[in-house]
């Protein structure tokens, strides 16, 4: 039996960067980014140094939601392909104030919870990340990191000098600013992008998003372009449909410890969105038209069904903005 994804805490690519002092540079480019936020897609140009608010209602200070070992990602990340009792899980940090309003958020009590405010010092999320890491998990997952990348960061500085070893999982919605992803490049392992749609109208429909499609798009080329695509499939998942057979060899590989980075995507595309997800997968791989074996070497995760869980509708729980 395989080890879990990126159980090896050898030596994750941001210890090179905090060595090297980079990361400290990579904090004040990103803060520099909150003086006039463009963390995402929104751009909405607010001073969040100052703790102006707009979209997502964030200021200055992280906000957690909760954190611990989570075993429901993929088996390789939580470890639940381990035999029994070796699965520690991801250890999950989840981020309140999420950038979308899906309706269908199975998350929507801790990532829309726009009344609460939960702010965290930066020392307690490194206290976090350090916790977690005792505990045994496997990695560090930030599920909505993206309107705090650049308090994560901050944080995960501090959380290196206090022995942080964990490989780092990036685990967004994908309406990322490339921008900030390109400050991201070396910390970040694993990028776990949930590409939620193929249709504007229908992104605006349910998660109240302007320009979705083509931000994720150019977010998923950028991770792409940073890690390449070589996670490894666990050997029980099958190939997703659209794409083709796996790639040659594998289930080969799923056998084998993954230390390598890569781009993992998921896809909980709404029932009534038009395309399939192989028709949607494909664009964010260089286009439609793109080479015939990148096509075939997607990695895609188990879909996690993340529209299972039907909450009010988004109107109910936080400002309205387009
Ligand atoms: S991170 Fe928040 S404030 Fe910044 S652009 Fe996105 S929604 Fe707006």
């Amino acid at each position: 039996m395989s080890e879990a994804l990126m159980s090896d805490t050898s030596h994750p690519s941001y210890l090179r960067l905090a060595e090297s002092g980079e990361l400290a540079r990579r904090v004040d480019r990103l803060e520099q980014m909150l003086e006039s936020c463009t963390l995402c897609p929104w751009d909405c140009r607010v001073n969040r140094l100052k703790n102006e608010t707009k979209v997502c209602v964030a200021g200055y200070l992280p906000i957690v939601s909760s954190h611990g070992p989570h075993f429901g990602e993929e088996p390789a990340l939580s470890g639940t392909h381990l035999d029994a009792g070796q699965a520690k899980g991801a250890g999950n940090i989840f981020l309140g104030h999420c950038n979308l309003r899906c309706a269908y958020c199975q998350n929507w009590q801790i990532s829309q919870n726009f009344r609460q405010s939960g702010e965290t010092s930066f020392e307690r999320l490194a206290a976090m990340m350090l916790e977690l890491q005792e505990q045994g998990c496997h990695n560090i997952g930030f599920v909505s990191p993206t309107h705090f990348s650049a308090q994560i960061v901050r944080a995960l500085n501090l959380a290196v000098a206090g022995g942080l070893r964990l490989p780092l999982i990036y685990n967004t919605n994908a309406y990322d600013s490339v921008e900030a992803l390109r400050q991201l490049e070396g910390i970040f392992d694993i990028y776990l992008p949930d590409l939620k749609y193929s249709s504007s109208s229908v992104a605006r429909e349910y998660s109240q998003i302007p320009h979705y499609v083509e931000s994720a798009r150019a977010a998923i080329l950028e991770m792409y372009r940073q890690v390449g695509d070589k996670v490894v499939m666990d050997e029980a998942r099958a190939p997703a449909p659209g794409l083709g057979d796996p790639p040659a060899g594998a289930a080969e590989r799923a056998g084998r410890n993954p230390r390598e980075p890569g781009v993992d995507t998921r896809s909980s595309l709404p029932s009534r969105d038009p395309e399939p997800d192989g028709a949607v997968l494909p664009h964010a791989q260089g286009g439609q038209d793109g080479p015939a074996e990148r096509r075939g070497d997607v990695p895609l995760a188990d879909p996690q069904d993340s529209s299972t869980g039907v909450g009010p509708g988004a109107g109910d729980r936080g400002p309205s903005w387009i």
